[in-house]
């Protein structure tokens, strides 16, 4: 692997000033597969003097927005290119299958794709002014200095999700990768540099966000923050935003509902109901895991998914025949026992799993059995709190109206599904489901043009579509007396 393990900072690739250095693990073997500078908040200050200075005095937010877009182009194309090799790196960071790893390396390209298409479809517009021989014009500019910060689950997909807009709307950033997941953003930011973005437009910082982090939501030099991650440390965020005003994006934690009627394709829904969480090991912010079953098949489902779960084959991300990874660290495997524990405690009913494997080839890795708890109600905490790990929770209803108040009882609003053959239902439910994303026999689809974002705590603003690249814009009205 030829990897530089050093951030990039106004184009060069450089050590963290105190020297401070972290080792990248393997969270199947808990090998070190890197180790790369930790940066704290004096690297960050570099790395923000640089981008604000590419932005005042550079010409990448005043060039023709097609010639970004051929940029962004050209990453799109080196990601292509090097789509293995990502996918590898990308894999041994986080434990996921190298088929789910080379998935979402498709979608990244996707997005940096879409994103060069419409940088010239940005354009404002004249409108009628209410003066005599006057021109008004509205524009759209860039916002400045973006700081961006994402997390470990989904390191490069989330990264794209902020990179391919804040850079073809014409702002310089800085992007702080989770300090656990840094490989394949520090490898886009060589092929970023392969590409001629100029020197100060992007930069990289790696550390742990109490520091690195933190100085990018607290600096006045800062325009913008968008951060992907855990509700606590968004509104820690928000809080350190308002010193400045910052423009704000948050994509926040999900608990979402998966509701399946008895008039579903009970097939479907059961592959469903399991890709929709057991995918990462449940590692994923828009994981189903508040199963909400009409209680005429309840039995049925829960049966047959338990029957399925006991087949799971967890192993290596690199052995084709395995189906779920381990999590992502010893910290995290302990967060999700504690919430087995208070689902026992709070009275569920332990279907399957509910432990580590006994495996004594996975005894060096963070696994955790797949687990589903029956007798849920929605008072219990392991139905409120996102465990991010490989739960599945259910209850039980009788009326739609009733499947849509259990759906919506979440202090989260990101994602949800709805499983029925009877269309009319269908639709009256996702208009109910007080959510940013609602999939019908469906769960677990994204795709670039179609905007991705949480309704209450699960976040502000919207990635992708056409709302993503707005959230990388200012607006201007411009009066002119002719
Ligand atoms: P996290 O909040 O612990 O960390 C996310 C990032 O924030 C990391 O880079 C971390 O270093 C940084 N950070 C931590 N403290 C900070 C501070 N005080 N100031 C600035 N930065 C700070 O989240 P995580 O554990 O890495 O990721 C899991 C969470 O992300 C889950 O809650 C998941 O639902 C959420 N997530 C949401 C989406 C979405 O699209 N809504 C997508 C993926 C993940």
């Amino acid at each position: 692997m030829t990897l530089k393990q050093k951030q990039y900072i106004n184009g060069e690739w450089v050590d963290a000033k105190s020297g401070k250095t972290r080792d990248i693990i393997n969270p199947y073997n808990q090998e070190v597969v890197a180790t790369v500078p930790e940066g704290d908040e004096t690297d960050a200050q570099a790395a923000i003097a640089a981008a604000r200075e590419a932005f005042d005095q550079g010409d990448w937010a005043t060039m023709p927005a097609t010639e970004r877009g051929k940029i962004v182009r050209e990453i799109a194309d080196f990601i292509e290119r090097d789509r293995e090799e990502l996918a590898r790196l990308e894999s041994l960071d986080t434990g996921k299958t190298v088929e789910e790893s080379r998935g979402d390396m498709d979608d990244i390209a996707g997005v940096f794709h879409y994103y060069a298409e419409i940088a010239d479809k940005n354009g404002g517009e004249i409108i009628e002014s209410p003066l005599p021989n006057s021109i008004s014009k509205v524009v759209h500019e860039p916002v400045g200095v973006c700081g961006q910060i994402t997390p470990w689950n989904y390191p490069l997909l989330q990264a794209s999700w902020k990179l391919a807009p804040a850079l073809v709307a014409g702002n310089t950033l800085i992007m702080k990768p989770s300090e656990i997941t840094p490989l394949t953003t520090l490898k886009t930011f060589e092929l970023m540099e392969e590409a001629g973005v100029p020197k100060g437009v992007v930069n990289l910082i790696l550390g742990a966000g109490h520091d690195a982090g933190a100085e990018l939501s607290t600096n006045h030099d800062v325009d913008l923050i968008s951060f992907t991650g855990g509700i606590v440390t968004g509104k820690k965020i928000m809080q350190a935003a308002s010193t400045n005003a910052k423009n704000l994006a948050l994509e926040l934690g999900g608990k979402n509902p998966n509701v399946i009627f008895a008039d579903a394709d009970f097939e479907l829904a059961v592959d469903q109901a399991l890709n929709g969480v057991f995918f990462h090991a449940g590692q994923i912010c828009s994981a189903g895991t508040r199963l909400i079953v009409e209680e005429s098949i309840h039995d049925d489902l829960v049966e047959a998914l338990v029957e399925r779960v006991k087949q799971f084959k967890l192993g290596s991300g690199f052995d084709e025949n395995t189906q779920m990874g381990p999590l992502i660290s010893a910290e995290h495997l302990a967060k999700v026992e504690k919430y087995v524990e208070t689902g026992i405690k709070e009275g569920a009913t332990l279907a399957v799993g509910g432990s580590r494997p006994d495996d004594p080839e996975l005894q060096d890795g963070f696994f955790y059995l797949p687990t589903i708890f029956t007798d849920c109600t929605t008072d219990m905490e392991i139905v409120q709190e996102e465990a991010f790990g490989p739960i599945i929770t259910v209850e039980k209803f009788t009326r739609e109206e009733e499947a849509v108040q259990l759906a919506n009882d979440s202090i989260y609003g990101l994602a949800g599904g709805v499983f029925t053959n009877d269309v009319a239902k269908a639709e009256r439910c996702a208009a109910k489901m007080r959510m940013g994303t609602v999939w019908i026999n469906e769960f677990n689809v994204y795709f670039p043009h179609a905007p991705w974002g949480g309704y209450k705590q699960s976040g502000i603003g919207r990635e992708l579509g056409k709302l993503g690249l707005e959230e990388y814009t200012e607006t201007k009205h411009i009066l002119q007396n002719t």
